[in-house]
This record gives structure tokens, C-alpha cells and sequence, in this order.
């Protein structure tokens, strides 16, 4: 039994009513008879934005078990191949979906293949993964550090900043060859930023980039 409070059964969480029950089911909200809402339990229960929200949700005419269905592929079916596309939305919200997940899987395999030492593999992959403990990454992990870059003083230390943007960083790629230079100024995540130089430079450009 799906509960109104316990499960995420609606797109966004729901507001209640002060003094409203909240330990009742999704199916407490149905009239038995019509099989349709009970607006006025909705409307003793909910907030006007969740009343919305609610009697949004067509219900159908005829009796049947609760299922869960997964949206995420037209079978409904759950799989994880969609699940790992929802992970990445999630972790990357900036990124529209068309092509993200063939794009990104190329990514990673081409950081996995590149001929470098494991230890400048890893660094890229946790780079990527922005999983480097920056400054801006403790203070998120509830570490208390100053978040700003001790090198330039000026921006928070995150992944993108201090291997690209800080001033320290961009002297570092100035002495690099090539065209990495104008491959993007963007604050967007290292993530990104490798990405787009995939897209970019040439694959023997970027393979050199991996030293
Ligand atoms: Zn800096």
C-alpha cells in the first residue's frame, strides 16, 4: 500500500495541511464507490498546489491492483541501462538527454583506454567523477574548509577551477601545444569540459593531453 507521506507518489512532495493525517494510503484519498478521488478528503488533507497535483492523476473506472510502473522506457519495464541514464541526469542536470548515455559511455572508455600510468587514469576518472577532494567537495561532504581557492584567492576550489580556470591552471595548459587552449572557457563541470574536448580535438589530440 502505497502511503501519502511514505512513498514518492506524486512529481513533486506533497504539502500538507496543518493537522492533516498523514499516516493515511494513497487509497484512503478514493472514493470505494466511483473509484475516483475523494475531493473532499483531498481538499481536508492537502495544500491547494498538491490538491492540484492530485486530482490531476486520472484514475481508471475499473478496480485493479496498485502497480509500480517505471517511466523510463516505453515497456515501463525497469532496467538498468535507464537507470544508469537517470543516475547521470541526476548528477548532471546541466546535460540534455538526447545522446548523453552513448556519449558518456565513449568517454569513459576512452579515458580508460588512454596509454597513460593507472595513477594519471585514476586522477582523470575521479576528476570526471568529481570525486576529488576539492575544497568545494569537502565543504559539500559537511567539511569545515574555507571553499575558496588558495591559489587565486577569487573562486571556490571545485574540480573545474582548479585544473582549468584558476590562473595557476591555465598557465599550466598555456605551455601544453595545440588547440586545447581554446577548447572552452566555461565554468561547467571537468566533466563537461572533458567532453567537450572529446567532442572537439581530434583523437590522437586528446590522447596527448593524457601525459
Ligand atoms: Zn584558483
Amino acid at each position: 500500500m502505497i502511503g501519502i507521506n511514505t512513498h514518492k507518489w506524486l512529481s513533486r512532495s506533497p504539502n500538507f495541511k496543518a493537522g492533516a493525517d498523514k499516516s493515511l494510503k494513497v487509497a484512503d484519498l478514493i472514493d470505494t464507490i466511483t473509484n475516483q478521488w475523494d475531493r473532499g478528503k483531498v481538499h481536508t488533507i492537502f495544500e491547494p498546489d498538491t490538491r492540484e497535483d492530485i486530482l490531476k492523476l486520472k484514475l481508471s473506472n475499473v478496480a485493479s491492483r496498485d502497480r509500480l510502473l517505471w517511466k523510463e522506457n516505453k515497456a515501463n519495464k525497469f532496467s538498468v541501462r535507464t537507470a544508469y541514464q537517470v543516475a547521470l541526469r541526476l548528477h548532471h542536470p546541466q546535460i540534455g538527454e538526447h545522446s548523453l548515455a552513448s556519449m558518456d559511455r565513449k568517454m569513459w572508455k576512452r579515458i580508460w583506454s588512454l596509454n597513460v600510468p593507472p595513477k594519471v587514469r585514476n586522477f582523470m576518472w575521479w576528476a570526471c567523477s568529481n570525486i576529488l577532494p576539492t575544497k568545494a567537495n569537502l565543504v559539500q561532504k559537511k567539511v569545515q574548509v574555507d571553499p575558496i581557492c588558495t591559489v587565486c584567492g577569487q573562486h571556490e576550489e571545485t574540480t573545474g577551477h582548479i585544473l582549468w580556470e584558476c590562473p595557476l591552471a591555465r598557465n599550466m595548459w598555456a605551455l601544453v601545444r595545440g588547440r586545447i587552449q581554446k577548447t572552452s572557457s566555461s565554468k561547467a563541470s571537468f566533466f563537461l569540459l572533458m567532453r567537450q574536448m572529446m567532442e572537439r580535438l581530434s583523437r590522437e589530440e586528446f590522447l596527448s593531453y593524457g601525459l
